[in-house]
C-alpha cells in the first residue's frame, strides 16, 4: 500500500476541536486507501511557553535538560491525536521520536537526524494502524533525548517520508501555502503554486519559517515531493519539487526576512593565512553557525572581519570570539543584536543583473541603510537595522510583485 506522511503544525492542533479536525482529515486519507503516518508538533505556543518556563528557572539552562523539557510538548499532542483518531473508530498508535526510530547527533537543541529505523512504524502500518509520531525530537546513540531546532517537526516528517518511501509528504499549516512574503507582514502576498527545492531552501534558510530549512534539504536529497497546505480548508497549496518540473523560472520568487540575527565584528585582525580558520573553526566546534562573512580591504597588514550568527547563539559566540581575538592579537570585538536580514530569492535572477540594483533602490527609496550584503546565484541578502525590517519587506514586495504592468 502507498504511504502518505502528513504533518500538522502547532496552530493546527492548538485546541481539542482542532485536534478532532486533524483526526478527521487523517482518517479521510486512510479511507482513500493509503497507509498514513502523521507527525504532530506541540500544541499552539507550547514550545515558547516551555522555553519561558525554563528561563524562569535558569537563564541559560543546560541544553540536555532543555531538550528533556521541550520534547514533552510534542508528546502531549501525539497522545491526544491518537485518542481522537481512536474515537473515530480507527486503529492507531502514537510514538515518541525514539519509538519511531529517529536517531540524531548529539547537538542538543539543534540536533540533526542521522538515520531513521522505520521497522516498528512499518509493522504497525502493516497491522492496519494509523501511526502518529512526535515531531521535533529524536535520540542519540546513547539514548539521550534531543530536539531538532525550531520548526523541526517539518524535518521529522520529511525524514520519515524518505525512510518509508512515502508517495508524498504533506505539510499542513495555518496558511494556504508558500507566499511571495510572510502573510503576517505583507498585506497582499501572492501564493506560489510551485516552488523549486533550491528556492524553498533559500527562502526557508533566510527566514521564511513556513518550512524548516533542514526539511527542504532532506526533501531535495531524497526527492520527497512536498505539498504545503492549510489544515483549515481544502485549497490546493504549494508544491515543492525539482525545478525541471516547473514551467518557467520567475525572476524573483519571494522575499524573506529574519529577525533572529546578530552581527559580530573583529577589528584589526592580522592578515595572514590561517587566521580565518582559527576564528571560524572555534565557532564551528561549538556548533555555532556563521553566515555572511565580510572581510574588508587590508590596511597595514590588518583587516576587519564581520559576520552574522543567529541571535540565540550570540551569548555562546561572544566568549569564543573574544578568546580567539586575544589569541590572534585583534584589537577588539563588537556586536550588534538589533539587526535583521532581508532577502530576495529567485532562480531567474542569476541571468538578470538588474535585480540587485532594483533591490538596493527599493531600500534606498525608504531611507534604509544597508550594513552588509551577500549574494548567491539565486538570492541577495542585506543586513539592516531591525526596526526597519518590516518596512523593507513591504518595499521589496511592492517593487517586485506589486508594480508589474
Ligand atoms: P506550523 O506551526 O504549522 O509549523 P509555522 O508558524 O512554523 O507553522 O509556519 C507557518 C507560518 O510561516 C505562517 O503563519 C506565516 O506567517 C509564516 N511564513 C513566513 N514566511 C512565509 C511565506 N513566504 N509563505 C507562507 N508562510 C510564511
Ligand atoms: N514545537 C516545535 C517548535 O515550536 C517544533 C515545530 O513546531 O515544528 O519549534
Ligand atoms: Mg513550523
Amino acid at each position: 500500500m502507498q504511504i502518505i506522511v502528513q504533518k500538522f503544525g502547532g496552530t493546527s492542533v492548538a485546541t481539542s476541536e482542532l485536534i478532532k479536525n486533524v483526526a478527521r482529515r487523517v482518517v479521510q486519507t486512510k479511507e482513500k486507501g493509503y497507509d498514513v503516518v502523521v507527525v504532530v508538533s506541540a500544541r499552539g505556543h507550547t514550545t515558547d511557553e516551555l522555553l519561558e518556563l525554563a528561563e524562569s528557572v535558569s537563564p541559560h539552562p543546560p541544553e540536555r535538560e532543555l531538550d528533556m523539557l521541550l520534547a514533552t510538548g510534542e508528546q502531549v499532542s501525539i497522545a491526544l491525536l491518537a485518542m481522537a483518531i481512536h474515537e473515530l473508530g480507527y486503529q492507531v498508535v502514537s510514538f515518541t521520536g525514539y519509538q519511531a526510530g529517529i536517531y540524531t547527533d548529539k547537538a542538543h537543541t539543534k540536533a540533526r537526524i542521522l538515520r531513521v529505523e522505520p521497522d516498528r512504524i512499518l509493522r504497525e502500518l502493516k497491522a492496519g494502524k494509523i501511526v502518529v509520531v512526535a515531531g521535533f525530537q529524536g535520540v542519540t546513540e546513547d539514548l539521550e533525548i534531543t530536539t531538532l531546532g525550531r520548526g523541526g517537526s517539518d524535518t521529522t516528517a520529511v525524514a520519515l517520508a524518505a525512510a518509508l518511501k512515502a508517495q508524498i509528504c504533506e505539510i499542513y499549516t495555518d496558511v494556504d501555502g508558500v507566499y511571495t512574503a510572510d502573510p503576517r507582514v505583507v498585506e497582499k502576498p501572492l501564493k506560489l503554486d510551485f516552488v523549486s527545492y533550491e528556492e524553498m531552501l533559500e527562502l526557508a534558510s533566510l527566514g521564511a519559517l513556513v518550512l524548516q530549512p533542514r526539511a527542504v534539504e532532506f526533501a531535495k536529497h531524497y526527492q520527497v515531493p512536498l505539498h504545503v497546505r492549510s489544515s483549515f480548508n481544502q485549497h490546493e497549496g504549494t508544491r515543492v519539487e525539482e525545478a525541471t518540473k516547473m514551467e518557467e523560472y520567475r525572476l524573483v520568487s519571494g522575499i524573506a526576512h529574519d529577525l533572529n540575527v546578530a552581527k559580530i565584528g573583529l577589528f584589526n585582525v592580522p592578515d595572514r593565512p590561517g587566521i580565518a580558520k582559527q576564528i571560524f573553526k572555534a565557532l564551528a566546534d561549538e556548533h555555532i553557525n556563521v553566515d555572511m562573512i565580510i572581510q574588508s580591504w587590508m590596511r597595514d597588514g590588518r583587516n576587519d572581519i564581520s559576520f552574522t550568527v543567529t541571535r540565540n547563539d550570540l551569548h555562546k559566540a561572544l566568549p569564543v570570539v573574544e578568546r580567539v581575538a586575544n589569541e590572534i592579537g585583534a584589537s577588539g570585538v563588537a556586536y550588534n543584536d538589533r539587526v535583521a536580514k532581508v532577502s530576495i530569492v529567485g532562480a531567474g535572477m542569476v541571468t538578470n543583473p538588474g535585480v540587485a540594483a532594483a533591490m538596493f533602490e527599493a531600500l534606498a527609496d525608504e531611507g534604509i541603510n544597508i550594513e552588509m550584503i551577500s549574494t548567491s546565484e539565486i538570492k541577495i541578502s542585506c543586513v539592516i537595522a531591525e526596526d526597519q525590517a518590516i518596512k523593507a519587506v513591504r518595499a521589496l514586495h511592492a517593487k517586485f510583485f506589486e508594480q508589474q504592468s
